[in-house]
């Protein structure tokens, strides 16, 4: 009898292998199957426009199929590749199990409206991450704050940073955008000394705001450049005009935060990078983000630039050695 069953089984096994086909449509089983394709495939897109996850050319086809004709083996190939960059996306999030499935919860945070840029430094980075580290968590990959590109303003050459609009969003004032962006130079000029001149754009500036279409399905509010320390320095700040933006969090009816979303990307134009804590202005999506800083992005603004705009250059601790 166990024999029997054992055969049967391998048989339905065998010849699923052999036979595999398309997904048919019109029964529970098989909607449910497209279902999880498509589920994962969107997931799949999310971990690669983030970069958790490289272009793999074995998935190409489960990528591009209409769903409903997906070959049923997809959803096998999907779930491989996924679950290492599901891990490392977890493990950012702290999203617990860390482990490589598919969840509600991972789900719902590649649902939130976010920024553009990447949320793990490629590894050379991430050695040079020490100065901002939170001491007590050396031993996460993912520093607390790791630097984007490893490059701060010049501030002998630079004393004061210059802000630019380039263009404006239609829905704002101009000065209500320009107070929006004062603000957060404040914000970030406060801890560090460093300062801001908020000018009109007459072809060079160091910080260019504007305003463009980033992406479609992916809710990314803006990305911001890391500092371009060298004579005439440009580094962008970029939100997407697709956005249902408001002024503030604060602002009545629904909407995304224009303060946040060009706090967080100026935020990127000082070379901070995503924070794994929830308070911090560079936690990645918006949902949980402030409108101000948290003591621990304080403290990286001090470490960032306090001792060197007091000419006190820190400039041996970021060193790649250590
Ligand atoms: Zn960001």
């Amino acid at each position: 009898m166990n024999l029997c069953v054992i055969t049967l089984v391998m048989l339905s096994w065998c010849c699923g292998r052999l036979t595999a086909k398309p997904i048919q449509t019109g029964n529970q089983t098989d909607s449910a199957v497209a279902e999880e394709i498509k589920r994962a495939r969107d997931a799949l897109l999310w971990l690669q426009f983030f970069e958790y996850a490289e272009k793999n050319d074995t998935v190409e086809d489960c990528l591009s199929c209409e769903i409903e004709e997906c070959d049923g083996d997809c959803l096998v190939k999907l779930n491989n590749i996924l679950s290492q960059p599901l891990r490392d996306m977890k493990e950012f999030y702290r999203i617990h199990p860390l482990d490589g499935n598919l969840t509600e919860e991972v789900l719902k945070k590649m649902s939130e409206y976010r920024c553009k840029e990447k949320d793990i430094p490629e590894a050379d980075d991430i050695t040079n991450a020490k100065v901002t580290d939170d001491k007590a968590e050396d031993h996460v990959r993912v520093k607390r704050y790791s630097r984007l590109a490893n490059q701060r303003w010049d501030l002998q050459r630079t004393p004061v940073l210059t802000i630019s609009f380039l263009d404006y969003l239609q829905k704002f004032t101009p000065a209500q955008q320009e107070q929006i962006a004062a603000e957060c130079a404040t914000l970030w000029a406060k801890p560090s000394g460093l300062a801001f001149q908020i000018k009109p754009y007459s072809g060079a500036t160091n910080i260019g705001i504007s305003h463009t279409y980033i992406d479609g399905p992916y809710n990314s509010l803006g990305s911001g450049m890391s500092p371009t320390p060298y004579s005439n320095g440009y580094s962008f700040l970029k939100l997407d005009r697709a956005e249902p933006w408001k002024l503030r969090n604060s602002s009545p009816g629904q909407g995304v935060s224009l303060k946040w979303a060009m706090c967080h990307e100026m935020g990127h134009n000082l070379d901070f990078g995503h924070s794994q804590d929830r308070s911090s202005i560079m936690y990645p999506s918006a949902g949980y983000g402030l409108e101000q800083l948290s003591p621990r992005d304080v403290q990286g603004v001090v470490n960032l630039y306090g001792r060197a705009n007091g000419k006190t250059v820190v400039e041996q601790q970021y060193s790649p050695s250590q």
